[in-house]
């Protein structure tokens, strides 16, 4: 039977195909796992499994990889914050992630990597990037160039000339070239190093962005093109957008073939469930029977982050 399969960057309904016999290579965006996750975060991992499952019986065997971020400005200043190590920090809200998976019968991924382990690749990556003249040092730290990339913003079909207006007006705070050019890599600040969070580069200490992380992992473990890749629609940009660039211009390669993006957990009167919301009702109503376990925290308060640029 014809499967297909709605695609992002077309727009339609497209006929799915894997470029290797038989195989599905896909990758998912995992969990920043700086605080529990909500429900609505676990809509998007219900998607991916779901989507997994018909692959599979669909006759398909499918690789399939999830990363789990455990680099993150959040991550960073709650860890300092509570004077651990983002190790530390970070290894209660994974294992709460692994044990939400279970409960909801989620069917494991093959390799769920994690950023902290996975550097070098990333530092590989951006130095092809700034040899390519697609990225550029500025004040320690590494941003890439949209410039450098004419197909950037095709996923979401955004309009750049739209992007480049609206940029020109915080564009001096920054060392940038450009405001919408994103970092692949940062700076070490002041108490990075204590808390497990600084690197050495040939570009300067420091710590990858968020972007370049899935970039440099899909890679690791699928290579340069994927058949899907997957995440919540709020991810399409820029964090899609920014893989896109990276990957294609530093690979020459197509990213992935196939882009699926799952729709916000709405409650009843359509409102989006945001974190602050999935702990009180209505939000919390949806949940609650399969969520009793109490440290499931699937209901705790946010914590209030104060901002770290
Ligand atoms: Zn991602």
């Amino acid at each position: 039977m014809t499967l297909r399969l709605h695609n992002s960057l077309t727009g339609t309904k497209d006929v799915f195909e894997p470029l290797e016999d038989s195989h599905v290579r896909m990758y998912t965006c995992g969990p920043t796992v700086w605080n529990f996750a909500h429900i609505g975060n676990l809509r998007a991992f219900l998607f991916y499994d779901l989507l997994r499952r018909h692959l599979q019986v669909a006759g398909y065997r499918v690789t399939h990889v999830m990363n789990i971020t455990d680099i993150d400005d959040r991550i960073l200043d709650q860890a300092m914050h509570a004077g651990t190590t983002i190790a530390e920090y970070t290894k209660p809200y994974a294992e709460a992630f692994f044990e939400d998976m279970k409960m909801l019968r989620v069917r494991p991924a093959e390799h769920y990597p994690r950023a902290t382990e996975h550097i070098q690749e990333m530092i590989r990556m951006i130095s092809t990037l700034l040899e390519r003249g697609n990225a550029y040092v500025a004040d320690g730290d590494v941003y890439f160039r949209i410039a450098s990339f004419p197909h950037y913003g095709e996923l979401s079909h955004l309009d750049r000339e739209g992007l480049r207006a609206g940029a020109r007006v915080a564009a001096d705070k920054y060392d940038k070239e450009s405001v919408s050019d994103f970092a692949l890599w940062k700076k070490a600040q002041p108490g990075d190093e204590k808390i497990g969070a600084a690197w050495d580069a040939p570009f300067g200490k420091g710590r990858p962005g968020w972007h370049i992380e899935c970039s440099a992992m899909s890679k690791r473990y699928l290579g340069d093109t994927l058949d899907i890749h997957a995440g919540g629609v709020d991810l399409m940009f820029p964090h899609h957008e920014n893989e896109i660039a990276q990957s294609e211009a530093a690979n020459q390669r197509q990213l992935s073939r196939f882009w699926l993006h799952s729709e916000h957990l709405a409650d009843a009167t359509g409102r989006r469930c945001r974190k602050a919301q999935a702990a009180s009702r209505p939000c919390a109503t949806l949940s609650r029977p399969a969520m009793t376990r109490s440290r499931s925290g699937c209901f705790s308060s946010p914590t209030r982050i104060t901002g770290r640029a």
